[in-house]
């Protein structure tokens, strides 16, 4: 059997450590959930420490291996805190917020929180992490959560869209960069993922209205982001790097 056999695929993920910013609850929750289902060591990261101790106990319970640290992304000392004295084979820079608001009535802190998380918080944590892995030697991957509002537009998330077309593009410089470093650096675009926090959105008249514009008519679930994450963070794409991989039922492609 080829270490490129497929039922080997993510094989090598046992024993390596990853940092999954944002990771209270939600998508990044999920993904370190995943990470360590696959014998990664999780340092799950939020900005109270204690929101993720039961995450941490509920790993360990099934098996893994989890620790808490206290990050605030927008801010470069708690960065620089939250990575003291630890290095990391996988960073998944999941943190981020929405900010809903329509263009005209958008204050310039609500811009910038979105803008401060969403970009330049991805920006000092990558920062950061690939110091880190360059530091080591062993170089690392490195997955930014975008969006596929990256890529197109809507109503009412001005910010939030210019924020992640800007993680597209920052995703594809620093996959330039440090590509000599042996680290590789991708983005995976969600389209609509049903979460705890949206669900009731998605149950209303609107919701249902929005749902009925994906070609495959419906959300997707944490776990249909799965494989691309593994494939990113794992030398099953060790030749993937400065891509995109959207996961959205099709909605990027929704007629015009
Ligand atoms: P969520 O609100 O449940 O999770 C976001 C997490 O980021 C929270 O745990 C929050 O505490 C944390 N966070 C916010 N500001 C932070 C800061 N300054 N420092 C550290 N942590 C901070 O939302 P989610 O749906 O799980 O989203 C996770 C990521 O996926 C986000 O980047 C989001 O933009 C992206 N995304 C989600 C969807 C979706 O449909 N759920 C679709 C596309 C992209």
């Amino acid at each position: 059997m080829s270490e490129r056999d497929p039922i080997l695929l993510f094989g090598d993920l046992s024993g390596k450590t990853a940092l999954v910013t944002g990771a209270s609850g939600g998508l990044g929750l999920h993904f370190a959930r995943l990470l360590a289902r696959y014998g990664v060591a999780v340092t799950l990261a939020a900005r109270r420490k204690a929101a993720l101790d039961g995450a941490c106990a509920e790993i360990a319970d099934a098996g893994g291996e989890a620790q808490g640290v206290a990050l605030d992304v927008t801010d470069a000392r708690s960065v620089r805190e939250a990575l003291e004295g630890r290095s990391f084979d996988i960073l998944v820079n999941n943190a981020g917020v929405s900010g809903a608001a329509r263009a005209a009535d958008l204050s310039g802190n609500e811009w910038d929180q979105v803008l401060d998380t969403n970009l330049k918080g991805v920006f000092l944590v990558a920062q950061a992490a690939a110091r880190r892995m360059r530091a080591s030697g062993r170089g690392g991957a490195i997955v930014n959560i975008a969006s596929i509002l990256g890529h197109r537009v809507a109503g009412g998330v001005s910010a939030y869209a210019a924020s992640k077309a800007g993680v597209i593009q920052l995703t594809k410089a620093l996959a330039l960069e440090w590509a000599r470093d042996g680290i590789r650096v991708n983005a995976l675009c969600p389209g609509y993922i049903e979460t705890d926090i949206n669900r009731d959105f998605f149950a209303s008249e609107p919701g249902q209205q929005l749902i009925r514009r994906i070609p495959q008519r419906r959300l997707g679930r944490p776990e249909e982001l799965d494989g691309a994450l593994l494939l990113l963070a794992s030398q099953a794409g060790s030749y993937i790097t400065g891509s995109t991989i959207e996961v959205d039922g099709g909605h990027l492609v929704s007629s015009l």
